[in-house]
């Protein structure tokens, strides 16, 4: 049986290449969906730069271990041809497609033709658009020391001696508080339904608090991110997974975990129900996911499709 990792990262939360292949090796997973991220612009709001040129280099050395994906950020002009070109190299999928923009703006529509064209399956994320504050020096400084001055033609890390006075220019700067709105990535439902409508033969693969936090109902009454208890009814989630035989979804992150182990009677019903349209993910939050659906008696079926076969099947493997 293929065990398979559908969401994760390298160079987040301290995952070197070498210690990526050690956890693999422990957890006696065969392979993982390497996934990079990518904003051209990014905002005052967290974002770490994931390059798929290192997805790339991870795949070349440990072929039968990494699955190498990449979404271009949709909002550059080169995005499909982009695609296009690793594609052309090895790229098996589109991920993780994380955008702050609108299912049916015409840059994700043009991205999304590419990716059915060449039969990449998509993994997206959803999450909801919110005001938020933020230490503004903090932010700016942070940025051009962990990501370096961003332009056009690439990223530039900022010298020490210039560090040293933005330093000195910053300090006034320090407490003063900054608020912004959080657009949000890959709103909104309805959208992402005529997307499913509009593209039968692509696969979607879902994750995100947005996407997760709506297994519940009751979810719009929820402000938070992860909401706890117990699931009050059918959210949209069910019905978009049993409408559309093109969405999947994956258990990644705090959000897909949290919305199963928040109440364990749903999270039977659901991966029962959807066990062949979930995947198995971690997105390098190693929380117990395997633990945590194996304790769920599943049907050997159901656990073996969830565990890698999904995702065998997505990639035409
Ligand atoms: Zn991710």
């Amino acid at each position: 049986m293929a065990t398979i990792d559908s969401h994760f990262h390298l160079g987040l939360n301290g995952f070197s290449l070498p210690k990526l292949i050690r956890y693999l090796d422990r957890e006696c997973i065969d392979s993982c969906w390497l996934l990079n991220w990518e904003e051209v612009a990014p905002g005052p709001w967290c974002y770490r730069h994931l390059p798929v040129e290192d997805i790339y280099e991870a795949s070349v050395k440990y072929p039968s271990r990494i699955i190498p994906f990449y979404a271009p950020d949709p909002h550059r002009v080169d995005a499909s041809s982009v695609l296009e070109h690793w594609h052309g190299k090895g790229i098996r999928g589109c991920g993780e497609l994380k955008a702050t923009l609108r299912w049916d703006s015409g840059e994700v529509v043009s991205l999304l033709t590419t990716a059915d064209k060449l039969q990449m399956p998509v993994v997206f994320h959803m999450e909801e658009s919110e005001a938020r504050d933020i230490p503004y020096s903090d932010s700016l400084f942070d940025r051009l020391l962990f990501h370096g001055l961003r332009t056009e033609r690439g990223i530039y890390k900022v010298p020490q001696a210039v560090l040293r006075i933005l330093a000195q220019h910053y300090a006034p700067l320090r407490n003063r508080k900054a608020s912004y709105v959080f657009p949000g990535y890959m709103l909104d439902f309805a959208a992402l339904e005529s997307t499913l409508r509009s593209f039968p033969s692509l696969n979607l693969i879902a994750h995100g608090p947005m996407f997760w936090k709506h297994i519940s109902a009751d979810a719009c009454s929820h402000t938070e991110l992860y909401p706890s208890g117990p699931v009050a009814s059918e959210g949209i989630t069910w019905r978009l997974l049993r409408d559309y035989p093109n969405l999947y979804a994956d258990t990644s992150a705090k959000s897909g975990l949290n919305a199963l182990t928040r109440d364990t009677n749903n999270a039977r019903r659901f991966l029962s129900e959807f066990g062949h349209k979930v995947l198995y993910g971690t997105d390098n939050v190693l929380t117990g996911q395997t633990k945590f659906i194996n304790s769920l008696g599943l049907s050997a079926a159901a656990r073996k499709s969830i565990m890698g076969t999904n995702a065998q099947r997505l990639i035409h493997e």
